[in-house]
């Protein structure tokens, strides 16, 4: 099995860890509702995207209805 040669000190440690912060994920406001959304994503709210509903948002949806 392999084995680390050297002992990595807690500076080197951290240094190394410098880049593994996680960033906050970016969000935008719809232009329709006004809700928030994810840039290049389609509004989870209304169903629009780029200036026209791509979703259609039902209200109900009754599963036991017999159609
Ligand atoms: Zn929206």
């Amino acid at each position: 099995m392999a084995v680390p040669q050297n002992r990595v000190t807690s500076s080197k440690r951290n240094m190394r860890r410098s880049h593994d912060a996680l960033s906050p994920s970016s969000y935008a406001e719809c232009p329709n509702c006004g809700e928030l959304r994810r840039p290049h994503h389609v509004c989870g709210s209304c169903g629009h995207y780029a200036g026209r509903e791509v979703v259609s948002m039902v209200e109900d949806v009754d599963l036991d209805e017999a159609s």
